[in-house]
């Protein structure tokens, strides 16, 4: 008998998808225009409650754009936290500033009491802004990351960041569908909280453009300047166009009609999606209940959350077992699951930058195993990674 495989996270495409990809073939727009970037940037911001939204061809691509429009100069500092996927962090770096790490609470997403606290004592403000101390550098902006579809506390992250005079980016690529249900936020989508926000649409994402991203904002006129410059800065007035004035050095990030026409058909499927990964996240809730050392991390209360990823917190007193060797055990069986990511501010590239009071982060990188979540699991798999998990 053939081993059943199960996946981690996988695309879940509807057959709609091959007609619209036959209209870009047979009109030949398949690049960085056509009708379908536009219906899949509409569809977005009207989903999650905005004017407008400026596609990218990836989340990366988006969270580099944003951040520069932010402001983010070389020499200058941003607050990132160290337990995310590096794509976060990176676009800092590209635009020659530095990042300082900060620690995670019980929800994955940033400690919004150490950001406080870093601020306050670690900073000063002056006539540029908040200035680090130790080092003298201006810090510019606060990237916080909605963690596998949980929110950040963006009530207190708003709140430090007027008090210190930052700017907010929100990387929601793990978060598209989640909103606040109480509090200031309430009905307010991850990503159109803060001054910006980001999805992704890569194939591992809740949904899939192949690769592809979204920014979003408020303020039209960074979406104007998002828009600039994701197509080389290239001015369109007719008589600039013709002629190729470029005002800044752009970048060739505008998404393609191809991954568009991919996003305007699963956009339809978004919310049914949701309900998917919920009721599977009920699954796995309840047939793991009655396991010691095994718990699935909630989601927090006073949102409704897109629940992208899974997470299992493996005590290894009370399983009896490792997280890697029952990750290694699972993957043998078939089942593709992995730890959660390396802390970033360990790796190679980012060794020697500043990082605040980590602890927390240390332990969930430690604990973690993110199990099988795709949208077309059904209830049956969800069992039988269970089963798995107890059968030792
Ligand atoms: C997926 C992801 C990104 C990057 O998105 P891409 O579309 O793959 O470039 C950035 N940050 C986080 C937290 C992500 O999970």
């Amino acid at each position: 008998m053939e081993k059943k495989q199960i996946q981690l996270s996988v695309p879940n495409l509807n057959m709609d998808i091959v007609d619209n990809l036959r209209e870009c073939i047979e009109t030949g727009w398949i690049s960085t225009g056509g009708r379908f970037i536009t219906e899949f940037e509409q569809k977005i911001a009207k989903y999650v409650g905005l004017k407008d939204a400026v596609s990218a061809q990836s989340g990366t691509a988006g969270l580099h754009v944003a951040l520069r429009i932010l402001g983010v100069k070389s020499g200058e500092e941003v607050i990132v936290p160290t337990l995310t996927f590096v794509a976060a962090v990176n676009p800092v770096k590209y635009l020659g500033a530095e990042p300082i790490f900060m620690d995670c609470d019980d929800s994955l997403c940033m400690d919004a009491v150490k950001l406080e606290k870093f601020c306050r004592e670690e900073c000063e403000l002056d006539e540029k802004g908040l200035v680090n101390k130790k080092t003298g550098k201006r810090v510019a902006v606060i990237i916080v990351v909605h963690i596998f579809g949980n929110l950040a506390k963006m009530e207190q992250v708003m709140d430090i960041a007027a008090k210190y005079r930052l700017k907010v980016l929100e990387d929601a690529t793990e978060a598209l569908g989640s909103y606040y249900t109480t509090g200031r936020y309430a009905g307010k989508f991850s990503g159109t909280i803060s001054d910006m926000g980001v999805y992704s649409f890569n194939a591992n994402k809740i949904i899939t453009t192949g690769g592809g991203g979204m920014i979003v904002s408020n303020n039209q006129d960074y979406l104007d300047q998002a828009r600039y410059l994701t197509i080389t800065a290239k001015n369109t007035t007719p008589e600039d166009a013709l002629y190729f004035v470029h005002g800044e050095v752009g970048y060739n990030y505008r998404m393609l009609n191809l991954q568009a026409a991919l996003g305007v058909s699963q956009m339809d499927q978004l919310e049914s999606f949701i309900q998917t990964k919920m009721s599977n996240y009920e699954l796995y809730k309840k047939e793991l209940s009655d396991v010691n050392g095994i718990t699935i991390l909630p989601f927090e209360s006073g949102i409704r959350a897109n629940h992208w990823f899974y997470s299992l917190y493996i005590d290894e007193n009370g399983f009896g077992e490792s997280r890697d060797d029952l990750m290694h055990r699972l993957i043998d069986r078939g089942i593709q699951c992995r730890p959660i990511w390396k802390l970033i501010h360990i790796l190679d590239p980012y060794k020697d930058a500043q990082s605040y009071q980590v602890e927390k982060a240390i332990d969930y990188a430690d604990h973690i195993l993110n199990v099988p979540c795709s949208t077309n699991l059904s209830a049956e798999d969800v069992k039988y990674v269970c089963e798995q998990i107890k059968l030792r």
